[in-house]
C-alpha cells in the first residue's frame, strides 16, 4: 500500500492542477495524492482505449472541479460496480470511482502536467498486462518517416546481422 509519508519537496505546491484534453473540465487535488499506481484491468483499458492506464488516487474531499463541471458525464458500469466519468466535450477519461473505495478517487495520472509527488509503484490487475505493450526496448529511426522510431524484430541469431 502507500509509501511511508515523504517529506514534501520545496517545489511541491499544495494543490495540482489538471485538465481534460480540450480544457473545458478543470480540477485540483490536494498534494501529495495518497497513491499512484497501473491499471491494467479489461475495463480500464477499454475505457481508455489503451495498454493500461496510470492513475493517482486522492481522497474525495481533496479533489475539486474548478472549472466545467458541467461538461462531466459519467458512466455507470453496474457490472464492474465503478463509475467513471469523463468530459462530454473531448472524452477525455477525468475520474474513476469504486464503490469498493467510497472515500477514494482515481484521477488518470497523465491528466496532470505537474509532478504530483507520488511515484506509480502499484499495479492492479497485473495479470492481464498486454503482451503488446512497450516495457524499453531499443528503438532505432525509422528510414523515410520524421519522428518514427521502431523495435527492430527479435532475431533469432543476432550473428546473421554483424553490422547491427
Ligand atoms: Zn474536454
Amino acid at each position: 500500500m502507500p509509501e511511508p509519508k515523504q517529506k514534501r519537496a520545496m517545489s511541491q505546491p499544495a494543490q495540482i492542477a489538471g485538465r481534460c484534453l480540450c480544457g473545458a473540465v478543470r480540477f485540483e487535488i490536494d498534494a501529495p495524492p495518497f497513491w499512484a499506481w497501473h491499471d491494467h484491468t479489461r475495463a480500464t483499458r477499454m475505457a481508455h482505449g489503451a495498454a493500461y492506464a496510470t492513475y493517482v488516487g486522492s481522497w474525495c474531499k481533496r479533489f475539486r472541479v474548478t472549472d466545467g463541471a458541467d461538461h462531466i458525464t459519467r458512466y455507470e458500469d453496474r457490472e464492474a460496480n465503478t463509475v467513471r466519468s469523463f468530459c462530454k466535450r473531448c472524452g477525455t477519461p477525468i475520474a474513476y470511482e469504486r464503490a469498493r473505495s467510497p472515500h477514494m478517487i482515481n484521477i488518470p495520472r497523465a491528466l496532470f502536467a505537474s509532478r504530483t509527488g507520488r511515484q506509480p509503484l502499484y499495479h492492479v490487475g497485473i495479470d492481464e498486462v498486454q503482451e503488446w505493450i512497450y516495457t524499453g526496448e531499443a528503438l532505432r529511426p525509422l528510414k523515410g518517416f520524421p519522428g518514427v522510431v521502431w523495435e527492430r524484430p527479435r532475431r533469432k541469431k543476432a550473428k546473421e546481422f554483424p553490422f547491427a
